[in-house]
């Protein structure tokens, strides 16, 4: 016997109940187990941080997680996973630094870095219980309880030992370099990092600036004597365009192309200078032209500042590579000239490009490469610097003063508003400012050809990321600037002598504290700041004093380490590492992560053991609400994971993200859709378990008794075929990482299990001709239901376990305790029939769409028709057609399929024609008396089993039937008599007033009037 199922099942108290089952028997612990000693599939978790409530996103990044896994398991694959969280880092300061009410380092310094850490350190798992809760709630199978952390001392050792690692390679360095800076967080940032903040339709000046050329007797001026003529009376101005105003102070040269055309342009009062070729984008119908020169000689011209560099608190000094001028000269010379640059741009501003060395890489090439000054007036706030009246602003603050002060000297030619894409801080939101530097860096240049080639060995999910989005960001990979001027994150393990500037770094704790003169260690021990910053030793060198350099570590790092970081490897495990560990075969998370984790993993491999450490990687796309806005608190259009797994259920939410589009499309997050599963997916699914069960009891069914199978009809062969076949796909899909293709398959799959095979084999349950063809539909039924639990398992963990435990564990004790230890289904290729599954659905297709033509005509399907014609293409179909015959008319209720060749096909009068495709069908619209009354003792049939639910009998009940009506009535009655007892197991019709006990009702049908009534007979 089985459990009796309710049809009217609670799905999330369902789930409630199966995760107490998982609990209770250590399920997860023992699926693992079970498997100890085959071969091993290995899966990284990335690491979340669990200071924020997980959100939907994060339950799709975990059920896709899942799903793989679970389905290796169940291939026979050993798959412990450990879980792991992120810890360090800007997304931790920056939430304690609100909770202080903090805008900026200098107030966290005045609080105390021991003080700030302690907080950011009790922070990080604020909202672990709700991560576990919901990751056990959508059934993410991982091991939380020794779940790795970023800011444990054995973690932080590990990514000490990489550092090491790669310091002894030479690959790490301090450079004076552009970089893209957060004046607000106050540190530099990685190229990653960058990518993830860039904002569409950002507001910035457009600018367009006259810089004065100088008296023509300069000496360094190669200009043409075209040229000569236009600079000795009216003034001449270099018009340059810029959208970031605040650089102007930086300013120390023009760049030209040197192939290019310039134009002088007469405006009456002055002269200008721009690319001829520009000039219609810049608007300069007013201007006369008076000559065009090339580039080249404009080069070596001077200008005027547009500000006094001297009066800036500022950094200023010339590249000496070149210019060879003293320090001297450069403090008196104020005139800047005009260079060559291949990178000027012929499609935007004037063909004039503004440079200034300290705030653009660009620039800052072009200031070593020509010995330019630099100037650099913004401190590490992004404000700016000396005597002017913008000083002490923020620089975007700073711009419209800057060019008021420009527009009262009459430099300012035009100015207006543009939209573009701006960098922003990811974590803060402030606007990027590049800035020259120092920076650690990690020289990943160095192996990028290795980057490229380990790419070469990954298999992407979508393909178009391996050469697409992640590909692209290979080849433009630039070194990696890993140093953060922050407080909570991995101590950068580089210690600096104070007298002879030698650096030294450290890779284990051991090392450390064997270094002569060390001194400042603290216990307990924690490797973060401030303790590390107070460990001191003696210089090897110079005997002077060796301090740890101040920055810590990009939190990328930290993640990008946790293949061998979360085992204290090599300190431990360093076996298990190397052997098994090394290369995951299978990661996942969004396509953010393309720059982010997936980067930094496959470059820490790289530099560390020459190769990839991940083989599959699922990448998946973002999800945003059912109009296809990105979720927000301002916007208010967030979607609670809770929300819709205590309505609908963990299975179905699982079930939607696998099917709804591909992995790595944008998800339009829709709860309709979700309900439309509930209905359309898993209660039909239900409905045919629940049918199954009911009957069985009745019946005593027992599947571990087989005899019957030999006696299976052509539906069972067919069903069971289509089972195999499924199988097949399925496997195949989630072997190829798919599980959109996979659920799919299942969806056709228990669509014609329940519409085809169920509904069509319905009476083979309750009034079957014989006993062996009963056991042979419970046979198949069970076979198909078991199955599917199986094949189910990986995607609705919760459904499959409640079926197999139902429908699997009380007839097979010994089979395994839980459906997720059982094997994965393996394919019977003998089992599958392709003319059958061909010939089925021709049926499926004919009887839908007959059944659409009859509606269309408003003809009941209870209404027998005396033919159905069908047009066919071949002689092949019009077989399949002939084999399917008998279906189809039982399906249509019509008394003949009429099959039609295609070319000799026409539209006959008095029949209705529906297509669909190459697919055409037709019935007759008229009706005989003979087949008018048939139809309508049809009717009573479906009225009398509609009355004997209502009257609350039972299925196997016998009834007495009593009618009332006229002549007509009682005609049909009396000629169908047998037909109608059959199908309502009625022991006998009477005509009489139904007496006492005798559950009545009227009916009006067709202009007849009449009473039925039902009466349980004893048994
Ligand atoms: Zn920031
Ligand atoms: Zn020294």
């Amino acid at each position: 016997m089985f459990q009796p199922v309710n049809s009217r099942v609670n799905f999330p108290q369902m789930e409630d109940r199966v995760i107490a089952f998982w609990k209770e028997n250590n399920i997860f612990e023992k699926s693992i187990k079970s498997r100890e000693g085959r071969p091993r599939f290995v899966f990284y978790e990335g690491p979340p941080f669990a200071n924020g409530n997980p959100g939907i996103h994060h339950v799709l990044a975990r059920a896709y997680k899942d799903i793989i896994v679970r389905y290796r398991v169940m291939k026979g694959c050993y798959v412990p996973r450990i879980g792991g969280w992120d810890t360090h880092g800007l997304p931790v300061e920056l939430e304690i630094e609100k909770q202080l009410g903090f805008s900026g380092k200098e107030q966290i310094e005045q609080y105390g870095v021991e003080e700030f850490n302690k907080r950011c350190r009790e922070s990080v798992f604020k909202y672990l219980k709700e991560w576990n809760n919901l990751t056990e709630r959508i059934a993410y199978w991982v091991d939380l309880e020794h779940a790795y952390k970023t800011m444990d001392n054995t973690y932080v050792e590990s990514v000490w030992w990489a550092i090491k690692q790669m310091w002894d390679k030479g690959l790490i360095y301090q450079g004076y370099r552009v970089t893209p800076h957060c004046p607000r967080c106050g540190t530099t940032l990685s190229s990653h990092e960058v990518s993830q903040g860039y904002k569409d339709d950002t507001e910035d000046p457009s600018v367009y600036i006259k810089f004065k050329v100088a008296p023509v007797e300069s000496r360094d001026c190669r200009k043409s004597s075209e040229l000569v003529k236009y600079l000795g009376g009216k003034p001449a101005y270099l018009l340059a365009w810029t959208t970031t105003p605040w650089t102007l102070p930086g300013n120390t040269a023009l760049a030209v192309s040197p192939a290019a055309d310039y134009a002088v342009l007469d405006g009456g009062e002055e002269y200008l200078i721009m690319a001829d070729a520009l000039r219609g984008r810049v608007g300069m119908e007013k201007y006369t032209v008076m000559s065009k020169i090339p580039g080249s000689e404009l080069v070596g011209l001077k200008y005027e500042p547009l500000f006094n560099p001297h009066r800036f608190a500022v950094e200023r000094r010339r590249f000496q590579r070149q210019s060879g001028l003293s320090a001297q000269q450069a403090q008196d010379d104020l005139t800047y000239k005009v260079i060559a640059g291949a990178f000027v741009s012929m499609e935007e501003g004037t063909g004039i490009v503004h440079i200034a060395p300290a705030y653009g890489e660009i620039d800052y090439q072009a200031g070593e490469e020509n010995g330019l000054d630099f100037v650099h007036p913004v401190d590490l706030q992004g404000r700016m610097t000396g005597s002017y009246p913008f000083a002490g602003r923020f620089v975007k603050a700073s711009d419209p003063l800057i060019l008021q002060d420009l527009k009262s000297r009459g430099l300012l030619y035009k100015s207006e508003t543009i939209k573009h894409t701006y960098p922003f801080c990811w974590r803060c939101s402030t606007p990027l400012l590049y800035y020259a530097k120092q920076t650690w860096y990690i020289r990943t240049t160095a192996i990028k050809d290795a980057l490229i080639a380990g790419n070469k060995e990954i298999n992407w999910y979508p393909e178009h990321i391996k050469n697409g989005r992640f590909g692209n960001w290979l080849e433009n990979n630039v070194d990696w600037a890993f140093s953060r001027e922050r407080y909570w994150g991995t101590p950068l393990p580089i210690w600096r002598c104070g007298k002879c500037g030698g650096l030294e770094c450290v890779g284990s704790i051991d090392e450390l504290k064997r270094k002569p003169g060390f001194t400042g260690w603290k216990e307990p021990l924690d490797l973060h700041r401030p303790y590390m910053d107070d460990v001191t030793f003696t210089c090897g060198k110079c005997g002077g004093q060796m301090k740890r350099t101040p920055e810590v570590m990009d939190c990328w790092f930290d993640s990008g380490s946790m293949p061998f970081a979360q085992l204290h490897y090599p300190f431990e495990n360093k076996e298990l590492f190397d052997k098994a560990i090394k290369q995951a075969d299978f990661i996942c998370e969004a396509m953010d992560q393309t720059r982010g984790w997936f980067y930094s993993l496959h470059a820490i491999s790289t530099l560390l053991f020459n190769g990839p450490c991940y083989r599959n990687v699922i990448c998946l796309g973002l999800v945003l609400d059912a109009r296809g806005e990105k979720m927000s608190k301002t916007r208010g259009n967030i979607v609670e994971p809770w929300q819709i797994i205590n309505k609908y259920g963990a299975d179905v939410l699982r079930w939607y993200f696998f099917t709804t589009t591909s992995a790595g499309n944008v998800i339009r997050f829709s709860e309709d859709q979700v309900a439309e599963i509930t209905r359309r997916f898993l209660l039909t699914l239900w409905n045919v378990y629940s049918f199954f069960v009911l009957y069985a009891n009745i019946d005593k069914y027992n599947p571990s008794e087989k005899s019957g199978v030999a006696t299976q009809s052509e539906l069972d062969r067919w069903i069971i075929s289509e089972l195999n076949q499924l199988v097949m796909d399925v496997d195949k899909a989630l072997d190829s990482y798919d599980p959109t293709d996979a659920g799919r398959r299942l969806e056709a799959f228990v669509d014609v299990l329940s519409n085809w095979y169920v509904r069509r084999s319905r009476r083979r349950f309750w009034k079957s001709e014989s006993d062996a063809d009963k056991l042979a539909a419970y046979h198949t039924l069970y076979e198909c239901l078991v199955t599917l639990a199986k094949l189910l398992a990986p995607f609705m963990p919760f459904v499959a376990e409640e079926l197999y435990q139902n429908l699997v564990r009380p007839a097979f004790p010994e089979a395994p305790v839980s459906v997720h230890m059982a094997d994965f289904p393996v394919a019977d290729m003998a089992r599958i029939d392709r003319r059958l599954s061909e010939d089925i659905r021709l049926a499926v297709r004919v009887s839908s769409l007959g059944r659409a033509v009859r509606s269309e005509a408003g003809i009941k399907v209870r209404q027998p028709l005396a033919a159905v014609l069908v047009g066919v293409r071949s002689s092949r179909e019009g077989e399949s057609l002939h084999r399917v015959a008998a279906q189809i008319l039982e399906e249509l209720n019509v008394k003949e399929v009429v099959v039609v060749a295609e070319a000799s096909w026409q539209d006959k009068p008095g029949y209705r024609v529906s297509a669909e495709g190459d697919l055409k069908v037709a019935i007759p619209t008229e009706l005989s008396p003979e087949l008018q009354a048939e139809g309508m003792a049809r009717e009573m049939v479906h009225r009398i089993q509609t009355m004997r639910r209502s009257a609350g009998f039972e299925i196997a009940d016998y009834i007495t039937t009593c009618y009332q009506g006229d002549e007509y009535i009682n005609k049909v009655m009396t000629d169908f008599a047998e037909y109608v007892k059959q199908e309502t197991l009625s022991r006998q019709l009477v005509t009489a007033v139904p007496g006492l006990g005798v559950y009545t009702e009227k009916f009006k049908l067709g202009g007849h009037e009449f009473l039925l009534g039902v009466k349980k007979e004893a048994i």
